[in-house]
């Protein structure tokens, strides 16, 4: 969709982790992706249109009870896993990786299946409203450059990263520590000169266990080289993270080894950090590094419980992720609901133990807020997406709550936070009509 396109209805969107703002009668226009105006309490739009003076324009009218809603932000998802989602949820993570993740990745040398796999998974994505995400690709150069290929042609805005193991890694599924730095050099490089926006490379050491000392400190290099971001895990379960404590003596914790070899900063974000220390906290907070909340996968791989109330205190950027295949469920609305359920059951935890019932879990203006917004935040593109603000990009979700196609029954007395929060717990893919990436519609059930 190119030329300018007008959206008039009600808009909701974050304005910071508290406060979610819903406009009524509200207009955005969109130039070529971009918004470059935002009106509230618009009585008639086509009067108002006259004063904007625009040649050329196409109007689209929301129906009354839908809503634009920001699109969804994926701070951390595993592409090639989509392929066995669903199983092994009777594993914990080391055991699972080596009986699931570590086969099923190491087929996506074949690249034909990897383009298969990666169009069903990003389809599936975009379809679930995820407009942005931070994938974890495989080890294989070329397969990654494929997914880089396919997430262009469907339209996804995408951090990508092609993932570095040249240690404690199974005989058929590792690389040389050159080879390594070469092929993510390569993947770079094959990536930015696209000089396609929405298609970023980002450095991405599987986790310390899986990457040796040189590895760490070559990869630093290269994203300060390259000006790219940085993923990796941290801190998801406690056999992990005693096994990296003894790999990594030197270094203070689990959080002071990414320190130390230079892979915390403002560009990065480490998935799950179920188990910190306070200091390990505040080592994130002093260093400006994000993290992404898979509490789907903190659950199905039995790693804890993540409170994020802990991270956010301390000033950390939180967004969510679905850790697909760790979390089972392709979708940051089901991300929203597991982030729901795993703070209500620390409230339920420290009121059981502690005759304290004073635990703030999260609201539903926080879950939106850490699934759009709080999201942009963690992969520093809070100017570039995640609220409905001119200069930002149109990634947008037409929400229909009262569709019969859909999964969410209005009786008609519901105000409008009512249909929020009904989409938010009952509502699905169903429920989105048009899903728009910079301003193009890429998914969509209508
Ligand atoms: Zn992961």
């Amino acid at each position: 969709m190119s030329g300018v396109q007008v959206y008039y209805g009600t808009l909701v969107h974050s304005l910071s982790l508290k406060e979610l703002e819903t406009i009524e009668q509200g207009v955005i226009v969109v130039e070529d992706g971009i918004i470059t105006q935002v009106e509230r309490n618009v009585k008639d739009v086509d009067t108002f249109l006259t004063t904007l003076n625009l040649t050329n324009y196409k109007l689209h009218r929301l129906e009354p009870k839908q809503f634009l809603l920001p699109g969804l932000v994926d701070t951390h998802a595993h592409a090639p896993q989509y392929v066995f989602s669903g199983s092994g949820m009777d594993l914990q993570l080391l055991e699972w990786l080596n009986k699931h993740v570590f086969p099923c990745e190491s087929a996506f040398k074949n690249v034909q299946h990897a383009e298969e796999a990666y169009t069903k998974v990003v389809s599936r994505f975009l379809k679930n409203g995820t407009t942005t995400c931070s994938w974890f690709a495989t080890i294989h150069l070329a397969a990654c450059q494929r997914l880089v290929d396919v997430v262009e042609k469907l339209g996804q805005r995408a951090y990508i990263g092609k993932v570095n193991m040249d240690q404690n890694s199974p005989d058929y599924y590792i690389e040389t520590t050159q080879d390594s730095l070469d092929n993510t050099k390569a993947f770079i490089e094959y990536t930015q000169q696209k000089k396609n926006k929405l298609v970023t490379p980002v450095i991405t050491p599987r986790f310390a266990i899986a990457c040796s000392s040189t590895l760490m400190k070559g990869l630093s290099a290269l994203a300060k080289e390259y000006n790219v971001p940085i993923q990796t895990h941290l801190c998801e379960n406690p056999d992990e993270i005693s096994f990296t404590r003894s790999l990594f003596p030197d270094s203070s914790s689990y959080t002071a080894i990414y320190d130390d070899h230079g892979l915390l900063g403002p560009n990065s974000y480490m998935a799950h950090c179920v188990h910190m220390t306070d200091s390990e906290i505040d080592l994130l907070a002093s260093t400006n590094t994000g993290i992404a909340h898979c509490a789907n996968s903190n659950f199905s791989l039995h790693s804890g419980l993540c409170d994020v109330r802990r991270f956010m205190s301390k000033g950390v950027k939180v967004g969510l992720g679905t850790d697909v295949a760790g979390g089972f469920a392709p979708s940051i609305i089901d991300a929203m609901r597991s982030s729901f359920f795993a703070s209500k059951t620390i409230k339920f935890l420290q009121r059981d133990q502690y005759n304290n019932n004073n635990y703030d879990y999260l609201q539903p203006a926080e879950l939106i807020y850490l699934a759009t917004l709080g999201g942009a935040h963690v992969l520093g593109l809070q100017d570039t997406i995640g609220s409905f603000v001119p200069g930002k990009a149109f990634d947008a979700l037409w929400i229909d709550p009262a569709t019969s196609q859909g999964t969410v029954d209005l009786m008609g007395q519901e105000d409008l936070s009512q249909i929020v929060e009904k989409f938010l717990y009952t509502g699905s893919d169903r429920n989105i009509l048009h899903v728009y990436v910079n301003g193009r519609r890429v998914s969509g059930s209508a």
